[in-house]
């Protein structure tokens, strides 16, 4: 009875899975940083548009034109910053990863190059009977 009511459990949470992942699929999660400033920018200019062709077809006074678009202006300058400002940002995080690679392969270049010492790990440039640090005999480690 218990496997039975297990099973039928089991395959409720399935067929409820597989009937939601498809629904969930379509919305994509806001990965972009930039993907709510691209939305507002494009707002800004969706509204632009609307008021120049409202201006031209006569339904915004010269006035009320020149400030909406002064008003639209300065939201779109305060996005275009929040876009540099994150940006900035991102490449900030890339520098500092690209920074850090270059000292791991500079700190594992002399294990790889030369002679190293199996029992301290000192590395040497010419091939040694003793090794010059810990004098324990060591075999040549080729690169
Ligand atoms: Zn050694």
């Amino acid at each position: 009875m218990i496997i039975a009511i297990t099973s039928v459990i089991a395959i409720v949470v399935i067929v409820f899975v597989l009937g939601v992942r498809p629904k969930d699929l379509p919305e994509p999660e806001p990965v972009s940083p930039f993907a709510h400033l691209d939305e507002r920018k494009a707002a800004i200019y969706e509204n632009l548009r609307d008021l120049q062709f409202e201006y031209r077809v006569g339904k915004l006074s010269d006035t009320d034109y020149q400030l909406t678009k002064k008003d639209l202006q300065k939201e779109l300058a305060t996005v275009m910053a929040e876009v540099d400002r994150v940006k900035l940002e991102l490449q900030g995080g890339r520098g500092q990863a690209v920074a850090s690679a270059p000292k791991v392969q500079a700190k594992a270049a002399p294990v790889t190059s030369g002679f190293t010492c199996p029992h301290c790990g000192a590395s040497f440039k010419q091939e040694l009977k003793f090794c010059g640090e810990c004098g324990k005999p060591m075999k040549a480690v080729k690169a």
